[in-house]
């Protein structure tokens, strides 16, 4: 990051940056300056809803990877394009002349939280749910069991998981999880090739893919139909899936039909679809289509996993699964799952867990609740710490969707800008945001990817892609995506 003189603009007295004689920012000594820490969806909204706020405001977002957009790059299924469609109003955000982009900054590493705090009147946390929850059973670790956020973070090609090569060559696999994250594995697990050849999909998945030899995929899950906790557009494109069947448990939707009128309306819909799937005799078409269906994907309802059991051949590599057989007790959203001490096991070589992400703590002085994974706060303000603040996943644990996350980010934003009206935040004093922050990378060799270099990447990104026919062909590797931004 290189740091120029002070120029005159409009008259008044403004810094300027430069970076590869391009002039990125013209930023004025009186500003309110924000950062923001993470550059996905919470990120790129916070900054929207302060920047669009107060005419004064400028904020920073500083992200670890050289690649902005979080999981909408590294977690939206690849045949879901129109969900990045978001991307769009990131951009807009970033190019805006009182927002700048730094990549390839990892704070609590190469920053820590309190040197921002010092350069700014306020940061914003942002960094998202980057780890895994695991199942706490025997045999988790063995080869062929891998967490969905690896598995996801492969076929999206994020470079800590670009190289997972997950063995692909058993009939069965077993996602445990009915969430939507689930469901997309399982999708990308069944696709036929030709629809994932057209996707952003990382070229290594999409071989190993067309060679795998998984024909039948059962999602498992702890309770029943009715506390799944997948969409119903997710439900309905598995069951649309080309080439694939449903294969349900009939017996596992008892009573389901019958608690149908107290579910509330959203669930369903989805309950509905479950039991037309399960339960119902398609018309002629629907039959022929999954006649001829070579593939096939079954909800499994009440049951945990036990255990991961090793193959008798192979002591390293899963066989199967040691699932607990449970009943409900209670009703609805709140019932809970008791095991009735029956077990069941399933002979599979690929285990994905999909049971949740969960947020880290980046740096020691920021206080984090451990039980929960979240940074404590209220109405994004970290508690016990002025001026800091928190928004999406970080904020309120991994849920809900990019909408929801926009609408916490935005909440967030609401309580700073509050806070600067009514002097609960201190934003008397000039604060030197990214040129105070640059001087210190400057010592330490920190050399940020701004957005117009991500826009190299994204250039060179389409390219490959378009020469196979794709809308990109991601870069893998953290070296080669700075070396194209460096050119
Ligand atoms: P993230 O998107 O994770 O962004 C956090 C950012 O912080 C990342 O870019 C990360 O690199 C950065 N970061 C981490 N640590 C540091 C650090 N130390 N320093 C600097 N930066 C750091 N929602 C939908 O609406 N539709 C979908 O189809 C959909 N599909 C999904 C699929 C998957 C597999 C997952 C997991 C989620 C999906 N979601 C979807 C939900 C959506 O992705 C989230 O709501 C949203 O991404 C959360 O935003 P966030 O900014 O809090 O976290």
């Amino acid at each position: 990051m290189k740091i120029f003189t002070l120029l005159r603009v409009s008259g008044r007295r403004r810094g300027a940056w430069l970076h590869d004689g391009v002039r990125r920012l013209v930023t004025s000594a009186s500003a309110l300056k924000v950062c923001v820490v993470g550059g996905g969806p919470a990120g790129f909204y916070t900054a929207q809803g302060l920047i669009k706020a107060r005419q004064d405001m400028e904020v920073d977002i500083y992200e670890r990877l050289p690649v902005p957009f979080g999981l909408v790059r590294f977690g939206v299924a690849p045949d879901h394009p129109e969900v990045k469609n978001v991307i769009s109003t990131f951009t807009q955000t970033a190019q805006h002349t009182r927002c700048s982009f730094y990549g390839s900054v990892n704070v609590g590493q190469d920053v820590t939280v309190e040197e921002l705090q010092h350069a700014y009147h306020a940061v914003v946390l942002s960094y998202g749910a980057e780890g895994n929850r695991r199942m706490g059973v025997p045999g988790e670790d063995l080869a062929g069991v891998y967490s969905a956020k690896d598995f996801v973070g492969w076929y999206n090609g994020l470079p800590a998981n670009s190289q997972l090569s997950p063995n692909l060559d058993s009939d069965t696999a077993v996602i445990l999880g009915h969430g939507n994250v689930a469901l997309d594995v399982a999708r990308l697990l069944l696709s036929p090739v030709d629809i994932l050849k057209k996707t952003d999909i990382t070229q290594n998945a999409l071989d190993a893919l067309a060679e795998s030899r998984v024909r039948r995929v059962l999602l498992v899950g702890r309770r029943g139909p009715i506390q799944v906790a997948c969409s119903v557009k997710e439900l309905r494109e598995m069951v649309n899936l080309p080439g694939t069947r449903p294969e349900m448990v009939t017996a596992e939707f008892e009573g389901v039909a019958e608690a149908l009128k107290e579910v509330p309306r959203p669930r369903k819909r989805l309950t509905e679809l479950m039991l037309k799937t399960a339960l119902e005799t398609p018309g002629e078409k629907e039959q022929e289509r999954r006649r001829k269906a070579t593939r096939v994907w079954c909800l499994r309802f009440f049951r945990s996993p036990l255990a991961v059991l090793p193959s008798p051949d192979d002591p390293n590599r899963v066989a199967s699964i040691r699932l607990a057989v449970n009943r409900l007790e209670g009703s609805g959203e709140g019932a809970r799952a008791v095991p009735t001490g029956e077990v069941e096991d399933v002979n599979c070589g690929l285990i994905i867990t999909s049971i949740g992400y969960k947020s880290l703590p980046i740096d020691s002085s920021v206080p984090f609740d451990p039980r929960k994974a979240i940074v404590p706060n209220s109405m994004g303000r970290v508690q016990q710490a002025a001026g800091l603040y928190c928004s999406g996943w970080l904020k309120t644990g991994p849920t809900g969707v990019i909408a929801t996350t926009m609408n916490n980010s935005f909440d967030t934003a609401r309580t700073l800008l509050e806070d600067i009206d009514s002097g609960t935040l201190d934003v008397s004093a000039a604060k030197s945001g990214s040129q105070g922050i640059g001087a210190l990378f400057e010592k330490r060799g920190v050399k940020p990817v701004t957005f117009s270099d991500w826009e190299k990447i994204d250039k060179e990104e389409t390219k490959r892609g378009q020469a196979k026919g794709k809308p990109r062909e991601k870069l893998l590797d953290v070296e080669e995506m700075l070396r194209v931004a460096r050119t």
